[in-house]
């Protein structure tokens, strides 16, 4: 095959330069090239997003083979939180892999693991004494929260909520609400999984206490405490489109586990590591989750994930019972603490605070001159547009996608979600300069007008 000349590939981080540029059309050449490769050679229910190929990214910028620099508002999925390549995470990750990348924390334990562990224990919410065990993706530590709720409380039921993302392994699909992409074709699932309805204000109309009120009957009624190990939910609905819940409505169902010997599992894989304009997102609706899972910003995009919570809750395993070949990898520990380190150093639940009212300001702007925009909501950099029938609220997957799609072409990087697929989402790198965010949100302003 014909290889194009490539562009001198740029070295990745905050130096790069930090602006939208477009050289060729998206996609240009080079990612054209690539893609076929991806097509002959990858499965093809692994999608992507954006029709490039990335060779560098930093700041707020992703660089494709082509020499475009396309602005992030997606930062992976929520994952480049403190910056792609920063450079104390690099720093971390070279020094530890010239050290050593692997023994195997169940053959050979290492430092770094348990200082990932001791630090979770501090910064997860609450005073309690806490244990952690670590993981590599959110999946397993949703799999490994459900083992350990069930092993504590030697009881077998789990509740899940609509709108709820929690994975693509087979208990994680069980857990999850949306057939397609998801699930379709892919069962049988995991047993002892029930479904209890959300807060959703925007569609329900509910307080928050009615929202707990209904979703605890059904609990009640459906499955009984007595058969019920935990409850899990995400404090943001991620992938279910964003979906903050009415307040009251998450305490609630806390004080309902807490009087019924359930264990409460905070999903915080997509709303953690300052995202959200505090830590945790559970530290906004003031509550204290019996056991926490968080991957993707934990480790500035290498493969780490963990379950932290109450230690007796923790300890319930007998030895042996949790762990795996790879988790809690001493490469991905590394950048663990690197991150970690930047997040408490640098100010970065400020930042998401700050890029949280750009967001809302311009995204309810837009909404005021647009009744295409149903809704606007989120909390700090995790901010979202619901898109609808001005007329009937109906929602318009048709318009979202094609926004989504324009913006990418005019080098935007926007994601969408949502159950009914009709929300774009925000979720920016905290490195992108206020500037660059504009620039997007023009972009997007722009893209929504022009149909
Ligand atoms: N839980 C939540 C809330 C998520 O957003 C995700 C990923 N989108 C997962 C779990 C699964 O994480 P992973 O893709 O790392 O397995």
């Amino acid at each position: 095959m014909s290889t194009l000349e490539a562009p001198t590939t740029p070295v990745g981080g905050p130096s790069l330069p930090q602006e939208r540029r477009l050289v060729t059309a998206i996609p240009g050449p080079r990612s054209q090239q690539l893609l076929e490769r991806k097509a002959a050679a990858v499965a093809s229910g692994v999608g992507h997003t954006a029709p490039i190929h990335a060779v560098a990214a930093g700041g707020g910028v992703v660089v494709d083979a082509d020499g475009n620099s396309l602005i992030d508002l997606g930062a992976g999925i929520a994952v480049t939180t403190v910056g792609n390549a920063h450079p104390k995470v690099v720093a971390a990750v070279q020094a530890q892999a010239a050290q050593f990348t692997h023994t195997c924390f169940m053959v050979s334990p290492y430092e770094p693991y348990v200082a990932v562990a001791e630090a979770l224990n501090r910064i997860t919410p609450g005073d309690h004494a806490k244990k952690s065990a670590l993981f590599n993706s959110g999946a397993e530590a949703v799999e490994n929260a459900v083992k350990i709720a069930r092993k504590f409380t030697r009881k077998q039921g789990v509740v899940a909520f609509d709108h709820g993302y929690h994975g693509r392994t087979n208990l994680t699909m069980a857990l999850t609400a949306k057939a397609m992409p998801y699930k379709s074709g892919f069962g049988p699932f995991a047993g002892e999984i029930y479904r209890a309805p959300l807060s959703y204000p925007f569609r329900d109309g509910l307080t928050g206490a009615e929202a707990a009120a209904r979703a605890i009957a059904l609990i009640e009624k459906q499955i009984g405490a007595d058969n019920l190990a935990a409850v899990i939910i995400e404090p943001i609905q991620g992938e279910g489109g964003f979906i903050v819940p009415a307040d009251g409505f998450l305490p609630a169902l806390v004080d309902w586990c807490r009087a019924n010997d359930v264990v409460f599992i905070a999903d915080e894989v997509q709303t953690g590591f300052a995202r959200t304009g505090t830590m945790f997102a559970s530290e906004q609706f003031g509550i204290v989750p019996d056991l926490i899972t968080t991957a993707k910003g934990i480790a500035a995009g290498l493969p780490l994930a963990a379950v932290t919570g109450r230690a007796e809750i923790m300890d319930a395993s007998h030895a042996g019972g949790l762990g795996g070949t790879y988790g809690g990898n001493p490469v991905a520990c590394a950048a663990a603490l690197a991150a970690i380190e930047v997040f408490e150093t640098e100010g970065l639940t400020d930042r998401a605070q700050e890029i949280g009212r750009i967001l809302l300001d311009r995204l309810t702007r837009m909404q005021a001159s647009d009744p295409r925009i149903g809704d606007v909501r989120g909390r700090g950099a995790m901010a979202a547009a619901e898109f609808v029938d001005p007329d009937t609220k109906e929602p318009d997957a048709a318009l979202t996608a094609a926004v989504a799609k324009a913006c990418i072409a005019e080098g935007v990087i926007v994601l969408t979600c949502g159950t009914y697929g009709n929300v774009i989402r925000f979720l920016p790198p905290l490195s992108i300069p206020d500037a660059l965010l504009h620039e997007g949100l023009d972009v997007v302003a722009a893209a929504l007008e022009g149909r």
